[in-house]
């Protein structure tokens, strides 16, 4: 039996069943589709997203597909430079979301079970039994990470309050049979608060489009080639011809946020636990932090020495950066309406984003560089442990703690979780983040 099951085989659920393994648990991914997906929402990764793959070891799987490097980000559409971020990577990588989520899932040690729909979930005192394509799994938990239209936080009854959408927007990557003149060629991230046509790699074209047709048809109304086409020759003349629809889907601009992260056995997580218009690029990157902020947690918690809360920790740190997310993207929506009064308000914000001290505040929060949680006094960007532990540089490790904490030789003191944040610098203090963050020494090392 496994120690956790994971619904949704997406960048959130795969990163999330990473982190387990790391930490020595059994894991099994439970996914509907039968094989991995080929396409692609999300085609950017944010600095901290890149910083956290890094210092996993997961980067340089991804780094042959990378497209570019862009030195800035946007806020619906305008351009926040990100060059003197305190980061290794002060820059977004261009790269397809399914070629992230390949890269994770090639490190995963138990292959991902596919053809698994979840269509049932039971909990009690000791664990959860999920009903996956027709066949029952037990586990002591469970992490749903199955997207927006969450199968788990329906079947739970989980409230999920927000707003609905109001726009109703299409996506879809096409060949193009006859190309606008001025059309860039090169790979190129969506710097539009939306509505865009842009190359991706391999005769590709990625396009967004919101216009009165998209409006009027509902949202599972499948979307034709004849559609896309009408929608293109509105936006770029007569002279675009569309060739094939590689793929298409609707989407909104719902802004909604699970009221509980944790329901008793079961942790949501990415897209499950928080939906937004996907403007500024931050879907992914707040899927990939909930998985390894959760990750180690959960970890502790089965291993049984979790000090009290920590699990509980993932809801209080995790909900009020995607309720962050949640009001930046709405903001962004509103600056990005085609009428007066929303042009007036976004060339305010224009002018007040050329105040390098506003843009830089923007450009931390958007790239997830400037994230810290309380009790956290900063980012660390070191090396992850391989097996999960936490990493204490430049001090001396009191008794009991190694089985939970990697030492490091380093001339600046500290102590980063096993998610990357720095929770002791240096200074009194180290035993108390040891108990705070990590629980008890272990006692037979202390007796010995
Ligand atoms: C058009 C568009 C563009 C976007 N662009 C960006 C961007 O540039 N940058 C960015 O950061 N974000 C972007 N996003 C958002 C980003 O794609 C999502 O936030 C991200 O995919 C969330 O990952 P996830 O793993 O939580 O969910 P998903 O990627 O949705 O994965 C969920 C997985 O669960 C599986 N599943 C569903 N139901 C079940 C079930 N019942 N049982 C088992 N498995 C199930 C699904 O098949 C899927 O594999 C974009 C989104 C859209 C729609």
């Amino acid at each position: 039996m496994p120690d956790v099951l994971v619904a949704g085989a997406g960048p959130t659920g795969l990163l999330a069943a990473f982190e387990l393994e790391r930490a020595g648990l059994d894991v099994l991914v439970l996914e509907r589709d039968a094989q991995p997906t080929t396409q692609s929402k999300a085609l950017g990764l944010q600095p901290r997203s890149v910083e956290v793959l890094a210092e996993r070891g997961l980067l340089a799987a991804i780094e042959p597909h990378v497209q570019v490097r862009l030195p800035a980000g946007h806020f619906s559409g305008l351009p926040i430079g990100y060059t003197d971020l305190p980061t290794r990577f002060p820059y977004q990588l261009g790269v397809e979301q399914a070629h992230v989520a390949a890269a994770i899932e090639a490190r995963l040690r138990t292959p991902v079970l596919r053809d698994a729909a979840v269509t049932a979930v039971a909990q009690d005192d000791d664990g959860v039994t999920v009903t996956a394509g027709g066949r029952d799994h037990r586990a002591g938990w469970l992490v749903a990470a199955d997207g927006g239209h969450s199968t788990v936080r329906t079947l739970l009854g989980a409230a999920f309050p927000g707003t609905s959408a109001r726009i109703s927007l299409v996506v879809a990557d096409v060949t193009l049979a006859a190309k606008p003149t001025g059309l860039a060629d090169g790979w190129q991230l969506p710097s539009q608060a939306s509505g865009y046509l842009l190359p991706l790699s391999g005769g590709r074209y990625r396009t967004v489009v919101f216009g009165e047709e998209q409006q009027r048809l509902g949202r599972d109304e499948p979307v034709t080639a004849d559609e896309v086409q009408r929608a293109l020759t509105a936006a770029h003349g007569p002279g675009i011809e569309v060739g094939e629809v590689l793929w298409a889907s609707r989407f909104g601009d719902a802004a909604r946020q699970l009221e509980h992260y944790r329901h008793s056995r079961v942790l949501f997580a990415g897209d499950a636990a928080h939906i937004h218009l996907p403007v500024g690029g931050q879907g992914l990157n707040l899927g990939l932090q909930d998985a390894v902020n959760l990750g180690w947690k959960l970890a502790a918690q089965v291993r049984g020495h979790a000090p009290d809360g920590l699990l509980d920790s993932y809801h209080d740190e995790r909900h009020p950066v995607a309720a962050r997310v949640l009001l930046s993207t709405r903001a962004q929506a509103v600056l990005g309406v085609p009428d007066p009064d929303a042009a007036a308000v976004r060339e305010i914000v224009t002018g007040l984003l050329a105040v390098p001290e506003a843009r830089h505040a923007v450009a931390l929060e958007i790239s997830g560089i400037g994230l810290t949680y309380p009790g956290v006094s900063a980012r660390a960007d070191v090396p992850a442990a391989a097996d999960g532990r936490a990493v204490l540089a430049g001090a001396a490790l009191p008794d009991g703690w190694a089985d939970r904490v990697e030492t490091r030789a380093g001339a600046e003191p500290q102590l980063v979780r096993p998610d990357g944040y720095v929770v002791w610098s240096g200074g009194p203090g180290l035993e108390d983040a040891l108990h705070t963050w990590l629980g008890q020494p272990t006692t037979a090392a202390l007796l010995a």
